[in-house]
């Protein structure tokens, strides 16, 4: 149950081996945060804007016939971070960053001192602003550690738990007494590619995804069918659930032997916890920021500084609302028509929640107001789209390995009852393809 990238790719792989899947969404339409629309020649995409191209998802591209689809953001485009006033570009290699002066020389000493040194985890849940502090410095979590975090997780470092949302790291360290040499040692083991994947999306947009899988599914995803409870089966000595769904103003029951709960973590407690005791306590304790993503389109010449990168970040401390911006028509190619430029913004997140509670109007006026100046825009956007997420990135807080252990263990108790989603191994696209392909793994492995 659930529609998003996680419950498509189980019901596609479990069909792809042969078992009877259907899958069901409560809303109209499959691809949960995964949505792109096209309005007055520009492509936006309201939720994600792209995606790492890892080797699993580059496989499921191909396996649905949309590998050919694909587009690749420039590898070497720069990043920025708002320092100073100033945008100033992230160095990316380990050549960059000693050369940068966007560091001083204690942040590149102790990157060093961790090099050829020996230090070793605390035993207890370290945030990972703590975690940054002790091994390189409040410098590097300021300017770099700190929105790059906003990027992805929306979220504050000081919550967030280094293990839960960065568990490399942490095994690195704990592995070897140093990041690096445990990362490289890690990178050697796993046989990795030595390049980071490339950043993708779909000529039509990321939905292209999720448009393949459904059209796959066919009659197997139903959408407008909302899960309303759950129980153990009662009719049958095999273990099994009963799910029952209001679908056109009229409810009905399904019988299941394997269910798999594919949705964010406040739908999952609140049905589970007519299924057993303690899953509605360790969903709870899962929070997600709220996020706004406003697209502004505005005509090129009115645009000052040369678009020629990814976007930028922002830390905290610059007093911005916004948390960074991408620069969409700059990545990919069809976002925008000749003569214009398309910028998506992210405002909110944990450490400003109460940013999303605006308006439209007064969010896309207030990412005018704060992108104009660093980028020299002379004119008002000729359009805006805002969308709001009041739960739009799970948060991986401190206690966050505990809670999913918790989980793990009531999992246990309850054979053919199964979550996934992107709460439980990371909130990146592939990581929920990942995390989906595992589970469905576990049930093919237990069906043969
Ligand atoms: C604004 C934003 C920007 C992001 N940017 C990036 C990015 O650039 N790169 C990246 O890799 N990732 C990004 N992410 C993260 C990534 O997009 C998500 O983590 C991922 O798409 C979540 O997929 P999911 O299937 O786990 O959950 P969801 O997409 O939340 O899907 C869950 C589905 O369950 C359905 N559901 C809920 N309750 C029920 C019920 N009772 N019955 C039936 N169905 C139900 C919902 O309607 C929904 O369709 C971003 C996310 C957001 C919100």
């Amino acid at each position: 149950m659930g529609a998003g990238i996680s419950g498509l790719v189980c019901a596609y792989a479990l069909r792809k081996a042969g078992i009877d899947a259907q899958i069901v969404e409560a809303s109209d339409r499959p691809g949960g945060v995964i949505r792109s629309e096209r309005r007055d020649g520009f492509l936006l995409e309201l939720g994600p804007q792209s995606f790492a191209g890892t080797a699993p998802l580059r496989q499921l591209c191909r396996e649905l016939g949309i590998e050919g689809e694909l587009l690749e953001a420039p590898r070497r485009a720069p990043r920025f971070v708002l320092v100073g006033g100033a945008l100033r570009e992230v160095p990316l290699s380990p050549l960059a960053f000693f050369a940068s002066s966007l560091f001083g020389f204690g942040t590149k000493w102790n990157i060093l001192r961790d090099v050829f040194g020996v230090s070793h985890p605390p035993e207890q849940d370290e945030s990972i602003a703590a975690f940054v502090r002790r091994k390189f410095s409040a410098e590097l979590l300021e300017k770099l550690v700190g929105p790059f975090v906003s990027g992805i997780y929306a979220g504050d470092p000081e919550q967030l738990s280094l293990r839960g949302a960065f568990p490399q790291l942490h095994e690195a360290e704990k592995s070897a007494g140093s990041i690096v040499r445990g990362m490289i040692r890690s990178a050697e083991k796993n046989d990795a590619p030595r390049e980071r994947p490339s950043l993708l999306t779909f000529r039509e947009g990321n939905e292209t995804l999720i448009r393949a899988l459904a059209a796959n599914l066919g009659d197997a995803l139903r959408c407008n069918a909302e899960v309303i409870a759950i129980q153990r089966r009662t009719k049958s000595s095999v273990a099994g659930y009963e799910v029952c769904l209001s679908a056109a103003g009229r409810d009905e029951t399904l019988e299941v032997d394997h269910l798999i709960v594919a949705t964010p973590t406040n739908a999952a407690a609140e049905l589970l916890r007519q299924v057993g005791a303690g899953f509605e306590n360790a969903l709870q304790g899962i929070s997600y920021a709220p996020v706004a993503v406003v697209s502004l389109r505005y005509r090129k010449n009115a645009v000052g500084r040369v678009l020629d990168g990814f976007g930028f970040l922002v830390p905290r401390s610059a007093g911005l609302e916004i948390l960074g911006s991408v620069w969409n028509s700059s990545l990919f190619p069809g976002r925008a028509p000749e003569g214009h430029v398309l910028l998506t913004s992210f405002v909110g997140g944990t450490t400003n929640p109460q940013a999303v509670t605006r308006s439209k109007e007064e969010l896309s006026s207030l990412v005018h107001r704060e992108i104009a100046p660093l980028l020299d825009i002379k004119e008002a956007p000729v359009f805006s789209s805002v969308n709001v997420y009041q739960r739009a990135i799970p948060q991986y807080t401190l206690g966050h390995t505990n809670r999913l252990a918790a989980l793990s263990a009531l999992g246990a108790k309850y054979p053919g009852l199964w979550l996934t989603g992107n709460y439980l191994c990371g909130p990146a696209v592939g990581a929920c393809l990942e995390r989906a392909l595992a589970v469905t793994r576990d049930i093919v492995k237990g069906a043969t």
